[in-house]
């Protein structure tokens, strides 16, 4: 049974979109089924992975409305063991639409839990925004992993992001649970980003993954190919960076579940 996994941060262009699909792409060339939702209207996740945003004929914004199933949405084996659920700006409509819907909190948990028995892991890309879309994938996922960019006030906003995490807990996914935060755009040369990783180190203690992801061109250029940076240039820093992430992370998870502690 795939663990799922949203990747949330409210703050726009901190790494989400990169982080989830290179995670993506990392873990499932070490042989593990992955799927990976585009929760974002901008559908960066969708091109990241080269599909053509514009002629999708269905989408996540289908699978939350209902009119079709995540089944009939994915795209399968977009590479080897790596399937997507696409998006694009029409999801827009989802976060108005939905306001009215049954159980609006709950559509895409409802949607995934007819195919997650074929996933080891399902990796659902945010928005930039607290609002209805994050949500979903919070109620529909059994943890998070938080990007936080190696910027000036890389601290801001995350109180809120706690609260809204633990208002899930409490109201709508008990099981909620971090599973890491991950430092990115990180820049040696600068005094500034080594003070963010010891401030973040702080907030989040072992929570931060020691996997820091550098800033580095190739992971930038990598979407306009319509690939993921571990894919385009494998021995770029940035794509080194990601495959030991995706290392670290396995790790971190099965080892927590062998050992039970993961409750
Ligand atoms: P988010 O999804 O949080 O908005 P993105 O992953 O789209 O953030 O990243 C924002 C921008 O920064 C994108 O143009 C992306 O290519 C670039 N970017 C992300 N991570 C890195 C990195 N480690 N090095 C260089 N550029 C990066
Ligand atoms: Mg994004």
């Amino acid at each position: 049974m795939a663990r799922i996994v949203a990747i949330v941060n409210q703050k726009g262009g901190v790494g989400k979109t990169t982080t989830c699909v290179n995670l993506s792409a990392a873990i499932s060339k070490k042989g593990k089924k992955v799927l990976a939702v585009d929760c974002d209207p901008q559908g960066n996740l969708t091109s990241g992975f080269g599909i053509d945003k514009k002629s999708l004929s269905r989408t996540t914004y289908d699978v939350l409305i209902g009119s079709c199933s995540a089944e009939e949405a994915i795209i399968k084996d977009k590479f080897e063991n790596l399937s997507v659920l696409p998006a694009n700006v029409n999801l827009a409509g989802a976060e108005i639409e939905l306001v009215s819907m049954i159980a609006r909190e709950l559509r895409l948990k409802d949607a995934i839990e007819k195919i997650k028995i074929e996933y080891d892991y399902i990796f659902i890309d945010c928005p930039p925004s607290l609002g209805l879309l994050t949500l979903n994938a919070l109620v529909a996922a059994d943890s998070v992993i938080i990007p936080i960019q190696c910027e000036y006030y890389a601290l801001e906003g995350l109180s809120q992001l706690s609260n809204t995490i633990s208002l899930v807990r409490k109201h709508l996914n008990k099981r909620l649970e971090i599973d890491g935060v991950v430092l990115t755009m990180f820049d040696s040369r600068t005094n500034l980003s080594l003070e963010v990783v010891e401030e973040v180190k702080r907030f989040f203690g072992q929570k931060v993954f020691l996997s820091v992801i550098p800033r580095n061109v190739r992971l930038s250029e990598a979407p306009s190919f319509g690939l993921p940076g571990i894919i385009y240039d494998p021995d770029s820093k940035g794509a080194k960076a990601y495959i030991e992430l995706a290392e670290e992370y396995i790790n971190r998870i099965e080892n927590s579940f062998s050992r039970g502690a993961n409750k």
